[in-house]
């Protein structure tokens, strides 16, 4: 049977999102899972989705917010409003799940196929790629047709043709051989551009085929738990927004 890999990342420790993702990916015939980070960090179930992820035993490479949240590192680079969240993370974890997170790599090749959170110029400085030129400096890295990333939980595949970056917003497409694709598979936990359906991709290798999901899921809960849980409303209300 030919491999449909579901693709997804910024779960940010919403559960009711992941859980929707995960029955949505099973339900189209998912055969392999990659994540490409950002488990924790945001919303309310850091452990659980840290459990889920876990139990998929998917090549997962580690986010921002699961550096942070795992290690005791300053938070002089987040804002206020992240810090106090990375804070009350740190709280929660289980020392299995800090364990695992802090032992995810920057980077993972997995069948061809290269992973990464932020961008593959060096991905520990957790570049943002909202412009072909972010994209154009991190193709001068990347050695395979495809890289799947996240970090700005905005849905949109770079490409590279003839030396110049550009990039397309398609639902799906079948990708060219002899370009290059760098490919930010959107949010499943925290959607920013203005949908709140959580986001993730289906890759088939084999026929070069790529969609872009988008799944609804119960918003409602989600900020109820980040409501009960104590953290920051506007957590709760961006959820709803998408942004
Ligand atoms: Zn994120």
């Amino acid at each position: 049977m030919d491999k449909k890999i579901a693709v997804l990342g910024d779960i940010h420790a919403n559960l009711d999102a992941l859980e929707t993702v995960l029955a949505d990916a099973r339900a189209q015939g998912a055969t392999d899972y990659i994540c490409v980070g950002d488990v924790v960090g945001y919303n309310a179930c850091p452990n659980e989705c840290c459990d889920r992820i876990r139990a998929l035993g998917c090549v997962t490479v580690q986010g921002n917010h699961d550096h942070y949240c795992a290690f005791d590192e300053s938070l002089d680079d987040f804002t206020p409003l992240a810090a106090t969240v990375v804070d009350w993370t740190r709280r929660q974890l289980s020392s299995e799940n800090a364990d695992w997170l802090r032992s995810l790599p920057y980077t993972a090749l997995v069948k061809g196929i290269t992973v990464v959170h932020a961008t593959l110029d060096m991905p520990e400085h957790w570049g943002y790629a909202f412009e072909d030129f972010d994209a154009q400096s991190s193709f001068s890295y990347q050695n395979t047709f495809v890289c799947f990333h996240g970090h700005t939980h905005v849905p949109v595949v770079f490409r590279l043709h003839n030396g110049e970056a550009d990039h397309v917003r398609p639902e799906s497409i079948r990708l060219e051989p002899g370009r290059k694709y760098f490919i930010n598979v959107g949010s499943v936990g925290q959607p920013r551009d203005s949908i709140p359906d959580a986001s993730y991709c289906l890759y088939s290798p084999a026929t070069r085929e790529l969609v872009f999901r988008r799944i609804p899921y119960d918003v409602a809960a989600a900020q109820r738990r980040v409501l009960d849980a104590g953290l920051p409303e506007h957590l709760a209300l961006r959820l709803a927004k998408g942004r």
